[in-house]
Formats: C-alpha cells, structure tokens, sequence
C-alpha cells in the first residue's frame, strides 16, 4: 500500500509551496491523540476484555498491537486531512465528516481521489494558481517552461517540442527560459 501523502512526481511546480514535508501538515492534537488512542487500545486488549483461559497471550500481543496501530493511523490520517482540506480551499467541515464517519477509511480513500491540487501563489502579484498553470491569469508570469508556437510544456532541457516539434531555440529569451532568467 502506497503512503497517502506520497504526491505522485509529476506535479511540476512543488518547489513554490514552500517545501514543508507532507508529514509536518499532521497537527500537534493528531500525534498526542494517536498516542493516546494507542495506549487505550493496549489497555482494552490487555485489562479490560475478558480473557479466556484458551487465550494465548502472544495471540493477545499481536492483537492489541495491531489493532492500536490501525486506531492511531487512523487519528493522524483525520488529523492530515483536516490541514489538507484547507490548503486546497476545499470544504472542511464537508470532508472531515465524510473521512471520519465512512467506516474502514473508505472516506479518506474518497477525498484522496477527489481532492483538488494545492494552490500556488504567482511569485509575481500572489494570484492563486492551479498546478497545471503555465501562466499567471493576471500578469503573465510564466510558471513553467512552454513552447512559444503551441504553448504546451516543455522540459527545460528539450532542444524541440515534443508535441508540435518547434525548434526551442528559435524562441526570443527562449519562451522556456523565461520563468528562470535572472
Ligand atoms: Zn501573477
Ligand atoms: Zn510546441
């Protein structure tokens, strides 16, 4: 199973959202409340369900532990989605219900599909730009590199484009290059 915070690579413009880790997104009240969650869950294994006398107690072990760790994956799964909803201006209280009431985390998987991509700032005037935002909507900054004949994206190391086959170089302050001169 792929960790839900592990950003597929071809998001191209990570580098501008300030290059916090997905893991410090978890709140403070998330890991205390895991820890907690955690520790109760031995302590209902161990001291408050019945035991029967067929029991073993490595069985037990292997139960509260497992069990604990489900539980307390699942306070700092809530606790990462409360941040996320926000940075991506999607409805919080939305969205935090339907990841902790679905049950076996069906709710999470839902929002991870259905999320929208984290808003960028434009270096230039701060507009709020999509991911896939070549040029800012409201100044022109380039975002990212582009073919100045079809204006898809272009790798900053293509000598061509590789969807209408314009040779970069022709481009004035190569159109690629623009966003990384000076
Ligand atoms: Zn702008
Ligand atoms: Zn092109």
């Amino acid at each position: 199973m792929t960790l839900p915070w592990r950003r597929p690579a071809d998001s191209p413009m990570e580098t501008t959202g300030g290059g916090d880790s997905e893991l410090s997104l978890i709140p403070r009240w998330a890991i205390l409340l895991a820890i907690v969650v955690f520790a109760a869950t031995q302590y209902l294994f161990h001291e408050v369900l019945p035991h029967g006398r067929h029991e073993m107690l490595p069985m037990r072990i292997i139960m509260g532990y497992s069990s604990g760790t489900a539980f307390a994956s699942y306070v700092l799964l809530v606790g990462y989605v409360s941040r996320d909803v926000r940075r991506r201006k999607m409805s919080a209280g939305l969205w935090m219900l339907l990841v902790i009431l679905m049950p076996g985390g069906i709710g999470a998987v839902v929002y991870f599909l259905l999320r929208q991509p984290v808003l960028s700032r434009c270096p230039n005037c701060t507009t709020e730009l999509a991911a896939d935002f070549h040029f800012c909507p409201q100044c022109q900054f380039q975002m990212a590199p582009a073919c100045g004949q079809c204006f898809r994206s272009v790798q900053i190391t293509d000598v061509y484009c590789v969807q209408c086959g314009h040779d970069l170089a022709q481009d004035q302050t190569p159109a690629r290059l623009r966003a990384y001169r000076d």
